[in-house]
């Protein structure tokens, strides 16, 4: 079973397996053209959005090791390129001086916004497919992507909404942060509701 040999590629299954792997190859080109434009490389672009859209507990030099899925050190030397090129700043954070967090400067958050729309072409692509074949193709990926999880191939991060651990409007006195985490135990603001975590479970539907 091989779905790099086209004589192979005789099942659904096989013809999907090299479709996905040349939209990843799709991918991974834009992320290096808009790169050299701006003179960044994909792991740095993917760094930045990461900072952009993690939740604030885990933007730091471990939560991006385990983003990026490379060792502490890998990342460390990433977070050392984008603070030698002005996009990322450390600070010790308030509540506990030995960590250390990471956060974009101005310079950063407006690289991230002229990189925003990097993706446009793959949801184009998507967007031209019929409704009916999206909530099909939807699903379907949604079901590779849970296996691909398990199997610890790849981290999904997902906003609060959804999640199990969530609770909305458990804090109703408190209009700064009105919802509630169980799983790290603490209010959320509703702003920061909408981030990305690495600790997001789905809710039972
Ligand atoms: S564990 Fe769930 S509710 Fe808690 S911050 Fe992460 S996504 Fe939000």
């Amino acid at each position: 079973m091989s779905s790099f040999n086209p004589k192979h590629r005789d099942t659904p299954a096989s013809q999907i397996t090299i479709a996905l792997y040349r939209i990843a190859q799709a991918i991974d080109y834009i992320f290096r053209e808009r790169g050299k434009t701006m003179r960044l490389s994909p792991t740095q672009i993917q760094s930045l959005f990461f900072l952009k859209y993690a939740r604030p507990g885990v933007r730091t030099i471990g939560g991006l090791a385990n983003r990026l899925g490379v060792a502490y050190a890998t990342s460390s030397g990433v977070a050392d390129a984008l603070e030698g090129k002005q996009l990322i700043k450390r600070a010790p954070l308030p509540e506990d001086q030995r960590v250390v967090t990471l956060g974009l400067t101005p310079k950063g958050e407006h690289d991230i916004e002229t990189l925003n729309d990097v993706l446009d072409e793959i949801e184009l692509a998507v967007a031209a497919l019929s409704e009916t074949e999206q909530i099909i193709f939807m699903r379907a990926t949604q079901a590779i992507v849970r296996r691909l999880q398990r199997a610890g191939y790849v981290s999904v991060y997902e906003m609060c909404w959804g999640c199990q651990f969530f609770q909305k409007d458990a804090h109703p006195n408190d209009p700064r942060e009105p919802h509630h985490c169980t799983f790290v135990d603490a209010p959320l603001s509703e702003p920061n509701t909408y981030l990305e975590c690495p600790d997001f479970v789905p809710a039972e539907s």
